[in-house]
């Protein structure tokens, strides 16, 4: 298989660089200050596609993914604030409060669009020593510099700077701020250990007196620990190339020599009615939002498989609309499948399989094997056809095995005159009848579950 790797520019053939079965790859992972947005999302959707394909291909993974809970400054670079010290402020908790929340928050939606899990998940504030140990390293290795307020890494000290973006050290210079913080020996250099004022509320002791880790070391540390100083493939958004990825390169290039991974992969952002996503434009939307409008988190992912993962796909109602209707017509017609006893002949499937073995395998060209899809869906009614995109599902991750929308759960209008009731009586503040009706409808097999714009009866 072909993988567009950012590093060379080009699309290379994947092999593992220690030629086993097992792909090492990393992925950035969240910082757990705030919901996750649909935007976010699409990228953890395209890391999700980059691992199905890969055991589609027959591979086995071993996947790391951070949760950055602390040291992600408001700015990428090292000004602002720590951005889980300014969401603790902003709902009155402490940030391991705030951590726990969303990235509970955060893991349920890994579920809700069938995103499978890294086989390990690691905290930053875990992985402290570990990082203040790499910080050592780099500053015995002549990289890292104490100033008054922190460890930089000195950037000038390393050539290659610039690898991934073609942002060389020339163009830092060009572009550097008049900075205030004046005990850096360079403007560009920026911070991979910062000291603590008193306030500042997570801290830990280190050999530089009390302070906490920068961004960019965490990732360093964590995939080295886990993967080795060489793995096989890194993944994020492609907002990370030009400053977080090439300071992680620089951080292990300093201490090991070598660049962490074989692939750098990067998938492209998603814009909302054709610009950015920003929460003062109110367009942030998370996935419990958009099902709140009447859209599944599955709709929402075949929404995104509808664009090449290193395209700039833009969300509008309208579009996701069209995604909508697509998605339960896709369910009708396999049902129909499903239905029929009829059998396919073996080299019709044969063709479908290779086409959309091709496409996958080729920079995982989803949209393309999506066509596959449909194309195959208008042969005539065949439970083989249905069996087959079964098995192209386990790249899709679509649920394409789900009832359609329209058949799901019909509630009896009995039910839904008790539930009714039950309201009724939860408005008037009568609890005791509506805990009343609540435990009989509970007898029947129902429950009712509040929500934001009312209530929803589900099965038992
Ligand atoms: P963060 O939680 O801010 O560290 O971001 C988590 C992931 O979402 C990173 O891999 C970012 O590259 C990615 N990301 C942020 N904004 C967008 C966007 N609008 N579209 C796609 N990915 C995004
Ligand atoms: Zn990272």
């Amino acid at each position: 298989m072909k993988l567009y790797n950012t590093l060379t520019r080009k699309k290379d053939e994947f092999t593992t660089l220690d030629g086993s079965n097992t792909v090492r790859m990393y992925s950035c992972g969240p910082t757990v200050y705030n919901y996750a947005h649909i935007g976010n999302l699409r990228t953890y959707v395209f890391m999700d596609l980059l691992r199905r394909v890969l055991k589609y291909e027959g591979y086995d993974i071993k996947g790391v993914m951070n949760i950055t809970d602390v040291g992600h400054l408001t700015d990428d670079g090292d000004d602002g604030e720590d951005k889980m010290a300014t969401a603790a402020k902003r709902e009155k908790k402490d940030p391991w409060q705030i951590a726990e929340y969303y990235t509970g928050i955060f893991m349920r939606d890994f579920d809700k669009l069938n995103i499978g899990k890294p086989e390990i998940i690691c905290k930053a504030t875990e992985h402290i020593e570990d990082m203040i140990e790499y910080v050592q390293g780099l500053e015995e290795k002549g990289f890292g510099y104490e100033t008054d307020d922190g460890i930089y890494y000195d950037i000038s000290k390393f050539k290659d700077y610039g690898a991934l973006s073609g942002n060389t050290l020339e163009d830092l210079k060009a572009g550097a701020r008049i900075e205030v913080n004046d005990g850096k020996r360079n403007p560009y250099d920026f911070a991979i250990w910062k000291k603590a004022p008193k306030e500042h509320i997570m801290q830990w002791p280190s050999p530089w007196g009390q302070g906490y880790p920068g961004w960019h070391i965490e990732c360093s540390t964590m995939s080295r620990k886990y993967l080795g100083d060489t793995f096989d493939i890194h993944t994020g958004g492609v907002d990370h190339i030009p400053i977080h990825h090439e300071n992680e390169i620089a951080q292990s290039e300093g201490l090991t020599g070598v660049n962490p991974a074989k692939f750098w992969i990067h998938g492209d952002f998603m814009l909302v009615d054709g610009g950015k996503m920003s929460k003062s434009l109110g367009n942030t939307y998370t996935i419990e939002q958009l099902e709140q409008k009447g859209y599944s988190a599955m709709a929402f992912r075949y929404f995104c498989l509808n664009a090449h993962y290193r395209k700039k796909l833009n969300f509008t109602f309208e579009t996701m609309d069209g995604a909508k209707t697509s998605y339960d017509r896709l369910l009708n017609l396999l049902k129909k499948h499903k239905e029929s006893p009829a059998k396919t002949e073996e080299s019709v499937l044969e063709k479908y399989k290779t086409e959309f073995k091709n496409d996958v395998g080729d920079d995982l060209n989803i949209p393309s094997a999506l066509g596959v899809l449909w194309t195959m869906l208008k042969e005539p009614y065949s439970v083989d056809i249905y069996n087959l995109a079964l098995d192209f599902d386990r790249v899709f991750g679509l649920s394409l095995d789900a009832l359609p929308e329209d058949e799901k759960v019909e509630i009896p209008s009995e039910i839904i005159a008790k539930a009714e009731e039950m309201q009724a009586a939860r408005k008037e503040k009568n609890w005791a009848v509506a805990d009343a009706i609540r435990a009989e409808l509970n007898g029947l097999g129902y429950v009712v579950k509040n929500t934001k714009d009312g209530y929803v009866i589900e099965l038992k």
